[in-house]
């Protein structure tokens, strides 16, 4: 499987340079998306990566190229993509630090989508941003009876990530409209992976909504309607709060 250069240039090893255009405003920004799985959050920092000139970095694309790529991390992390756990932190946090470590993301900005995870995982973020703090946290909601019915139909394309659906298929058979690559269910979209991955938000991703609350960060986003509708909504609360003037 090979991985779209903006996917992939946060991928270890990887040799991609991020492909986005170049960004709009004076200041980077940097973002996270919150949500549980199947909420758009792919989908959505894909959209705002082109409409904001910025990178975006899903950890769980890197994961995923790394189990295909069958490399060393890979194998670490396999087991628990295919069951819906968790990566432990150590591991995350190591592959995490790498790519910001690079300067790149810090520098030029970035999208954040599946992480941080975890209470530990949001405060090592702060630790790594402490000179270049988080402009916002956008929280999208959306109810658990649609986002099961989401995942159930959901189909993405093995090459590049981008995401269908039973109700919205690709043009030509199970071919992707992007790249030509087949659209495939992901492993961990199993009914019994989906409940642990649900449940596993609830415990461990749901504390850091009130972390981010209590540091003034969090904007609350409704993911209900089409795609372009909730990245308009996005938008707008970035641009409403977005201050071009820090650092
Ligand atoms: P989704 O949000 O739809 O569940 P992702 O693509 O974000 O899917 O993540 C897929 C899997 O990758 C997760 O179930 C988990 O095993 C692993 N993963 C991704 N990001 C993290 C993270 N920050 N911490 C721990 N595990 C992660
Ligand atoms: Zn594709």
């Amino acid at each position: 499987m090979s991985v779209q250069p903006d996917r992939a240039a946060w991928f270890e090893g990887g040799d991609a340079e991020c492909d986005h255009p170049p960004a709009a405003s004076s200041r980077p920004f940097r973002v996270v998306l919150l949500g549980p799985p199947g909420v758009g959050k792919g989908t959505q920092a894909e959209l705002l990566c082109k409409s904001l000139g910025t990178c975006h970095l899903s950890t769980g694309d890197v994961f995923r190229a790394a189990v295909a790529q069958g490399t060393p991390v890979g194998l670490e992390v396999q087991q628990y993509l295919d069951t819906g756990e968790l990566v432990p932190d150590e591991i995350v946090i190591r592959v995490v630090d790498e790519h910001f470590a690079a300067g790149g993301p810090l520098e030029d900005g970035f999208i954040l989508d599946g992480f941080p995870r975890t209470l530990v995982q949001a405060e090592e973020l702060e630790q790594v941003l402490t000179d270049h703090p988080l402009d916002l946290v956008l929280n999208i909601e959306v109810p658990t009876d649609t986002i099961l019915h989401r995942i159930a139909g959901r189909r993405v394309c093995v090459n590049c990530g981008a995401s269908y659906h039973i109700t919205n298929r690709p043009r030509v058979d199970w071919t992707c409209d992007v790249c030509g690559g087949q659209v495939v269910q992901r492993d961990d979209d199993t009914e019994e992976a989906v409940a642990t991955r649900l449940e596993v938000y609830d415990r461990q991703t749901v504390p850091i909504i009130d972390f981010y609350a209590n540091l003034g960060k969090l904007v609350v986003v409704d993911g209900v309607g089409g795609g372009d509708e909730v990245q308009e909504r996005l938008v707008k609360e970035i641009d409403g709060r977005f201050d071009p003037t820090r650092r």
